[in-house]
């Protein structure tokens, strides 16, 4: 349902949460965030309202070292539970994934990767994404998480927003988009995304809306968008001149 991302040099934890919070009027049934702490991927996922997962946070916040994504969800496949709340992980706890939409194919996907081994956790359509990640990843060597982005979105129908993050890459967030929005918002010497510019215009109007079938690489300092097959890709960039 709601979806943010930031890469930068403010305490990431606030900035995502926040930006959940300006989320908030969309309706939603869980909420979760990942960040990297000293190279180790942190998630926290609650079922229910936003106050729930700051609960758990303003008890025990993982440090972050720079970069965090965020999830609201609404349910469509598996009922609102922690467990099915996002991010959702790979077995080694090394990819961290939030999802809008639906994958349609999930299931062949889900059973092909139980046959080589994998473990699922949850009940939802997005969990095959992290572990399909994780196997991506391995093949190139632990490097190249937009490659494996790519490679993944090649095989999933539906309609997804996917960001993803990689313990082995702590200044990175990559996201792709089908059917389901995604913009960026583009900040100095930050930058962060979202399905919605609500999430972040308190920090930046500058917006890029990502087109169909994009990828983006999100750092700092740059914002790297292309295809599928990793040509660049036209976007639109435009300024955000309306109260949110
Ligand atoms: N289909 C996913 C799930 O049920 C994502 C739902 C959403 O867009 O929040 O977990």
């Amino acid at each position: 349902c709601g979806i943010v991302g930031y890469v930068g040099p403010q305490p990431a934890l606030e900035v995502v949460v926040d930006g959940l919070a300006r989320l908030e009027y969309r309706g939603y049934d869980s909420a979760g965030i990942a960040v990297l702490s000293d190279g180790r991927l942190q998630t926290e996922k609650r079922a229910g309202k936003l106050a729930n997962l700051r609960a758990v946070l303003d008890h025990d916040a993982p440090p972050a070292d720079g970069i965090g994504i965020g999830h609201t969800r609404w349910a469509t496949h598996g009922p609102p539970t922690d467990i099915n709340a996002h991010p959702h992980v790979d077995n080694d706890n090394r990819v961290a994934v939030i999802h809008n939409g639906i994958i349609e194919n999930f299931a062949p996907l889900r059973l092909e990767l139980e046959e080589r081994g994998c473990k699922f956790t949850s009940e939802t359509d997005t969990e095959v994404t992290a572990h399909l990640l994780a196997e991506e990843l391995k093949e190139r060597g632990d490097r190249d998480l937009a490659g494996a982005m790519r490679s993944v979105c090649r095989r999933l129908e539906g309609a997804f927003t996917l960001v993803a993050m990689f313990a082995d890459a702590p200044e990175l967030v990559v996201a792709a988009r089908r059917n389901s929005p995604l913009v960026v918002g583009r900040g100095e010497g930050e930058n962060f995304l979202a399905s919605d510019v609500a999430a972040f215009i308190a920090h930046t109007r500058d917006a890029v809306e990502l087109g169909q079938d994009q990828v983006v690489e999100l750092r700092a300092d740059s914002v790297t968008v292309t295809d599928y097959d990793g040509r660049p890709a036209d976007v639109r960039e435009y300024h955000v001149d309306w109260d949110a």
